[in-house]
């Protein structure tokens, strides 16, 4: 059994993305084709808002928003402490300080109440600039508090989409929440390409502008005037055109297929296990169907003999990280990432996952426990 079976997902959709493949190997435009600009107005359209970007990967997403923002030294951006390295990675790298942020238990989303705490406690040298929110698992943060804090205080939201193109609140599709969002193509999120690549979203014009600038070495009038110090972070035609025809199965039935490899789960599993939360109202694109359990590497182990692949996402959170040593001294406590981090388990998700094997994951979890 695979983890998340992409070869199956490559059968299904083989005459369509062969042909995707081909169209632009013998087109010749393998930088910037016509299916990039396609594509890009599709997924604008179907996050429902005006400009998307796309770029190389969901890494340099998030770094694109940042340096739209002009986000450097002596900034502080507020990052979830359980979340993938990304997140936290880009803040640093532009150098401004990331200030780690817990999560709720149910949600693994980032805490509004923490959110508050680590605010008021931020040291005096740093300017309280975003808030990087995290759709985690496919879910989608909390926005609406988010926004109201955010208003109130000044700050921009950056949704970090990268494991939540699909998921929703009422009719508002993720990757609309944020001033900017972000997603990635990587192959195994919900929606991904056969390589790496990236998008960015917003409603504003000038950030868009910006964005585009930015993607492209800073340019100006034509890619040989450069204004401001860029990157080269294009999304190849060859991603765009999979992504077209993967963008069109994953609104005709694979976004309903995951739901319902979820709903199996949970008829499964719930009052066995902590099963994922997903409030009212909310919808998850399911990146990761994700429980938690107090024996979990030993879960995991029996799994792994019976054939059953699973992951911990994320075994350290990001305040544990070495690579944010040097900041360690400046931050407060997060309890529940470093508890989720020691019992989280997600298991194998995909929109191709027959309810069969369904069952047999779920038993065979049950058994060991
Ligand atoms: C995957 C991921 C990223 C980075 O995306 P890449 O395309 O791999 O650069 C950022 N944030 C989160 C939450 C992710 O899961």
């Amino acid at each position: 059994m695979q983890f998340r079976d992409l070869h199956r997902q490559y059968e299904a959709l083989r005459p369509a993305i062969d042909s995707a493949m081909l169209q632009v190997a013998s087109s010749g435009a393998y930088i910037m084709g016509p299916q990039v600009a396609a594509l890009e107005q599709q997924l604008a359209d179907y996050v429902g808002v005006k400009h998307c970007v796309s770029c190389a990967n969901g890494t340099d997403a998030l770094s694109l928003a940042l340096m739209a923002w002009g986000v450097g030294e002596g900034d502080a951006v507020f990052v979830p402490d359980f979340t993938f390295f990304a997140s936290a990675e880009v803040i640093a790298h532009a150098g401004a300080t990331p200030i780690f942020v817990d999560v709720e238990m149910d949600t693994y989303n980032i805490s509004l109440s923490d959110l508050e705490a680590k605010y008021a406690a931020l040291p005096s040298h740093l300017t309280p600039r975003a808030v990087v929110a995290v759709d985690l698992f496919g879910l989608p943060a909390d926005f609406m508090a988010l926004r109201q804090f955010a208003n109130q205080h000044g700050l921009l939201i950056l949704e970090d989409a990268a494991q939540g193109f699909g998921g929703s609140i009422g009719n508002r599709r993720a990757c609309s929440f944020g001033d900017i969002a972000t997603t990635s193509f990587f192959p195994a999120k919900p929606l991904g390409c056969y390589g790496d690549g990236g998008a960015v979203f917003t409603d504003n014009d000038e950030w868009a502008a910006l964005l585009r600038s930015f993607r492209v070495h800073g340019k100006g009038s034509d890619k040989y005037d450069n204004v401001r110090i860029g990157l080269n972070s294009r999304l190849d035609t060859l991603q765009a055109a999979i992504l077209q025809v993967k963008l069109k199965a994953f609104e005709d039935y694979e976004l309903d297929a995951v739901n319902r490899v979820a709903n199996l789960y949970n008829e499964r599993l719930e009052g066995k296990v902590i099963t994922p939360a997903i409030p009212q109202g909310f919808g998850s694109s399911w990146a990761q169907y994700t429980i938690q359990l107090p024996q979990r590497d030993t879960v995991k182990q029996t799994l792994q003999a019976e054939g059953i692949p699973s992951m911990v996402y994320y075994p350290k959170p990001m305040s544990a990280q070495t690579a944010f040593a040097s900041v360690a001294g400046i931050q407060g406590p997060c309890p529940n990432a470093a508890r989720l981090s020691a019992t989280v388990l997600s298991l194998p998700m995909h929109p191709y996952m027959t309810d069969a094997e369904v069952a047999h994951v779920s038993e065979t979890l049950l058994a060991s426990i």
